[in-house]
């Protein structure tokens, strides 16, 4: 270990602690169904801080005008905090320019608005988009809808038995009919990390702009856009922390410039009259009407309590979580974990043998423990493992060993209720 690893490491160590950590968490201290809330499906919305909490109502109680319209103060006020805000998402993700980071209700808003701004007016008959097996619905209806419009076709990535995308067949399936690649960071049904970057330069290589969903990423590693060199990437302010009707998207300046506007309306436009609309610079143009301007905000807060704690340490603390409890879990007899991909994010997905995962999820929440069971809005991964539907327990940085154990033995109570 270099000196610099050595320090890093004893910072990592001193500042993570964890039961500081769940104090700032005012649901945590919740009781469901008589027993501790043991919330583990952090992947379909993560908690709020008190934090983030005491941010939204200090805008909503003192600050709160609307945006970019008026020389009066509070708007004057609201707008410089909005401003503020996109600055924080912007180190964040080490985008760039602050420009590039537009405001959108959430990760499927970010898609839907590369498809309309950018494959919309790029892609036409008998172009092709690269997908894969793992893509979350929100990452292939918008593409389908395109591809249906403009008469293109959806190429699609296999994935294998545990998990992880065939890079072989990614790289077979581009041709010079390949306009798009869309591809998630971390799965939400197996937790897989994908490599996107190798798949990033690869597409480039090729002439080919890649977007991201780093819906699942972006709350649980650092997140370093310049280094990945993606040219879109979307995620969601209620999976990290922040309020829900707000998310991001990333885009590079000189794409986002090409694009045309997705939604119409106040704030997107320079000048308009019956003839000709002219439409406002990036970011701006993205961003048509008022927008969630206290959700922006609070999302900036959450991004800084995050950076507070350090994304190295919050990934390093559930790697922990997930070897914990995929160590304890393997020992469940009757248990398989589907989703054992070399590389994983803290999610656990799992059938018992015997039991239908709705029947799991009922259970467990008997216990107090929240889960998730369905086809996790991913069903062509689901029918690639022959499944209709899984439990998935999703971990946060804020879960603690405890809740594992809890977990653990929840399953143990299913298996005998059932078996
Ligand atoms: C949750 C999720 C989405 C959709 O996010 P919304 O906030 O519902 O727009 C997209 N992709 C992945 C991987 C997700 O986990």
């Amino acid at each position: 270990m270099t000196t610099i690893q050595t320090a890093r490491k004893a910072q990592v160590t001193s500042v993570f602690d964890i039961e500081r950590i769940r104090a700032d968490f005012p649901i945590l201290k919740l009781q469901v169904n008589g027993k501790p809330l043991v919330y583990l499906d952090n992947a379909a919305s993560s908690q709020m801080p008190q934090q983030v909490i005491d941010r939204l109502m200090r805008y909503q109680s003192t600050q709160h005008a609307n945006i970019n319209r008026a020389v009066h103060t509070l708007s004057e006020i609201a707008t410089n905090e909005f401003e503020e805000a996109r600055r924080k998402l912007q180190h964040f993700i080490h985008a760039r320019e602050e420009r590039e980071v537009i405001f959108t209700s959430g990760t499927t808003d970010a898609i839907n608005l590369v498809m309309h701004g950018y494959g919309r007016k790029f892609i036409g008959r008998g172009d092709e988009i690269i997908l894969t097996t793992l893509e979350h619905h929100s990452n292939i209806v918008p593409w389908q809808m395109l591809a249906e419009e403009k008469g293109a076709t959806i190429r699609v990535v296999p994935v294998n038995d545990a998990g992880e995308l065939v890079i072989d067949d990614y790289e077979k399936l581009f041709n010079e009919r390949t306009k798009f690649v869309g591809v998630m960071h971390v799965s939400n049904a197996l937790g897989t990390i994908n490599p996107i970057k190798q798949m990033i330069a690869f597409a480039h290589a090729h002439g080919v702009p890649v977007l991201i969903d780093g819906a699942q990423a972006a709350p649980h590693m650092p997140v370093d856009v310049q280094d990945l060199d993606c040219d879109f990437y979307a995620f969601s302010g209620h999976k990290l922390c922040g309020p829900t009707g707000i998310g991001i998207l990333y885009g590079k300046t000189a794409l986002l410039e090409r694009m045309q506007p997705f939604k119409g309306g106040g704030d997107m436009i320079l000048s308009v009259t019956f003839e000709k609309t002219t439409y406002n610079t990036i970011p701006h143009k993205f961003e048509a009407g008022t927008p969630p301007i206290a959700a922006a905000i609070g999302l900036g807060a959450a991004v800084d309590y995050l950076s507070a704690i350090g994304m190295d340490a919050i990934y390093a603390h559930e790697r922990s979580l997930l070897h914990y409890a995929s160590e304890q879990m393997a020992r469940l007899p009757g248990v398989r974990i589907i989703g054992t991909a070399e590389h994983k994010a803290a999610v656990l997905s799992f059938v018992i043998d015997g039991v239908h995962p709705h029947d799991i999820g009922t259970l467990l929440n008997e216990e107090g423990i929240a889960v998730r069971t369905g086809h996790h809005c991913a069903q062509p991964v689901m029918q690639r493992f022959k499944l209709p539907a899984t439990s998935r327990a999703s971990f946060a940085f804020y879960n603690n060993m405890a809740e594992v154990d809890a977990l653990i033995v929840g399953i143990r109570t299913v298996q005998k209720v059932f078996l």
